[in-house]
């Protein structure tokens, strides 16, 4: 059969397949070739297995590299007796205990052993890692409650501390990709819950601003500060719609009592005038074929029982309908009251309507949090306060309506020049804070004279008509012992003497 072609070979080994009802695999493919050949192929290099298992391999003491660089090779070049040595000089190290030993060994490793305070600091590190990795992989806690263990057991040799370690560190990989997976894949799935807000509240221009302010900060990448910032969003988001589905179920119900019972009047109305009409064109008749005023007398007799009765009815309709308009009137108040409330509760809520930003409430929080970091962390933290130049001269020429654009402009440039992570917030009418974390002075004003550039070059275009929107900062850096409210005032005192500078500057307090 050896003398056979390959392509015949091949053709044959592809009718067998089919014929046995084998799987075309190719480990069955290449069974049935060699059957038919008469041949032996060789089995396919196991390189990913051995990669595996070179990853696991120590490679501390000079002869452990030299022989992790010659597995290497003899992986790479797919042969099988360098592997054979590379095993021999392995089995060869075990018995030699000087070979054990790491390089430039630590007092007290001599033997072979981790020092007590390494493996403990080894211990601690591994402990403190766990917790990031959630419970989902119980085979990884297990393995590092064991290596742990090991490492606090007295002098723990340091070859089995290798090899655990090596086997632990395999397994927390796959780990913390998972992790980072299933971090990935909630962010996704919040993104399209808040897509789901925006699309539902297409009606309510504040709730859309937030949905959409939600989306960007849900956006990676991740961090506390963002989250915390979602978090507070969210909050008042469910608030506001919760309020907003009570008024219009209220509102629903108040317009359909009042269809009701309108229509049933209409029909009432429509029903009465109709025998009165009727009522009236057979008079009529009657009077026209009368012959005599004792005819006529009964026909007249019904007529102004008729219309008597038409204006009973036509009184009542009216009362009623008076009366339902005022039941009406009640509800208009009532409602309007309620819509108060609600614009009262709304400044309980910790942005800004109009640009989205903090409000004086949600940068108090903002501030609370920021500074109380910036000293865990021992980062310097600044505060920046700006307000437009000349606003006034933008509402007088333009309108407030103008104004307000202007104001919702300058919010959205500031988010997109300045880091994620930097605060912004709307602390009066056309001023504004910016809480800027591990920022000191001299970067704050470079951040803030940036804004400024970048102002210059995004014009507010109303119309056809480019505006230039300026403003003057003071930017201070919190000191140690300061108060944030104190930081602000010296931030506010330095703007107003960049205004009194002239106006479209940055200076530090
Ligand atoms: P300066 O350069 O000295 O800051 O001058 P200015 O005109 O900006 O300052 P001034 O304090 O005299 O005026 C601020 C104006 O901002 C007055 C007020 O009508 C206007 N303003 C405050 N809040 C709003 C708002 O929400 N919308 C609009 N359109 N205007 C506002
Ligand atoms: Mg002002
Ligand atoms: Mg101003």
């Amino acid at each position: 059969m050896a003398d056979r072609q390959p392509y015949e070979i091949a053709r044959e080994t592809l009718k067998q397949l089919a014929t046995r009802r084998l799987a075309p695999t190719p480990d069955n493919y290449l069974a049935i070739y060699d059957e038919i050949a008469g041949t032996r192929s060789s089995q396919p290099f196991p390189d990913a297995q051995l990669s595996s298992i070179q990853r696991l391999l120590p490679a501390q003491t000079p002869p452990q590299k030299r022989l992790l660089t010659q597995f290497e090779r003899a992986i790479a070049t797919k042969d099988w007796s360098a592997l054979q040595s590379v095993l021999v000089g392995y089995a060869n190290l075990g018995l030699s205990p000087v070979a054990a030993a790491p390089v430039a060994a630590p007092e007290g490793a001599a033997s072979g052993v981790l020092p007590p305070d390494f493996a403990e600091l080894l211990a601690r590190l591994i402990d403190n890692t766990l917790p990031a990795l959630g419970e989902d992989d119980a085979r990884v806690h297990d393995m590092a409650g064991q290596l742990t263990g090991f490492l606090r057991e007295p002098a723990p040799p340091l070859s089995t501390v290798q090899l655990m370690l090596g086997n632990f560190t395999y397994r927390l990989s796959f780990a913390t990709e998972d992790q980072a997976a299933i971090r990935a894949s909630l962010l996704q799935l919040l993104h399209m819950v808040f897509e789901n807000i925006a699309v539902l509240s297409v009606d309510d221009r504040w709730l859309r601003g937030q949905a959409e302010a939600l989306m960007a900060a849900s956006t990676p990448p991740l961090t506390l500060r963002r989250l915390d910032d979602v978090q507070l969003r969210l909050k008042d988001v469910i608030f506001k719609q919760t309020e907003a589905k009570a008024r219009t179920a209220e509102a629903q119900e108040q317009m359909k009592d009042l269809l009701a019972t309108f229509i049933e009047r209409l029909a009432q109305m429509t029903a009465s005038s109709t025998t009165y009409h009727d009522t009236m064109e057979r008079c009529a008749d009657l009077i026209g074929k009368a012959n005599n005023l004792q005819e006529i007398a009964p026909v007249l007799e019904e007529v102004m029982t008729a219309t008597r009765a038409m204006a009973l009815d036509t009184k009542l309709t009216h009362t009623e309908l008076q009366e339902l308009r005022e039941r009406t009137d009640a509800k208009h108040a009532e409602v309007a009251k309620l819509q108060q409330e609600l614009d009262r509760a709304s400044a309980q809520a910790r942005h800004d309507p109009l640009t989205g930003t903090l409000n004086r409430k949600g940068l108090d929080e903002a501030m609370e949090r920021e500074v109380a970091r910036a000293r865990r962390m021992g980062n310097p933290l600044c505060v920046a306060l700006l307000d437009i130049d000349n606003f006034k001269n933008i509402n007088d020429r333009l309108g407030h309506t103008v104004g307000d654009a202007a104001l919702v402009h300058l919010a959205q440039v500031t988010r997109e020049v300045m880091r994620p992570q930097d605060l912004l917030a709307r602390y009066g009418g056309e001023e504004f804070v910016l809480l800027l974390p591990d920022t000191n002075v001299d970067s704050g004003v470079a951040a803030m004279t940036r804004l400024q550039r970048e102002l210059t070059t995004r014009f507010f275009l109303q119309g056809s008509e480019k505006i230039l929107i300026t403003f003057s900062a003071g930017v201070a850096q919190l000191h140690d012992s300061e108060t944030s409210v104190d930081a602000l005032k010296r931030a506010d005192q330095s703007m107003y003497l960049a205004k009194r500078s002239g106006k479209n500057r940055v200076m530090a307090a």
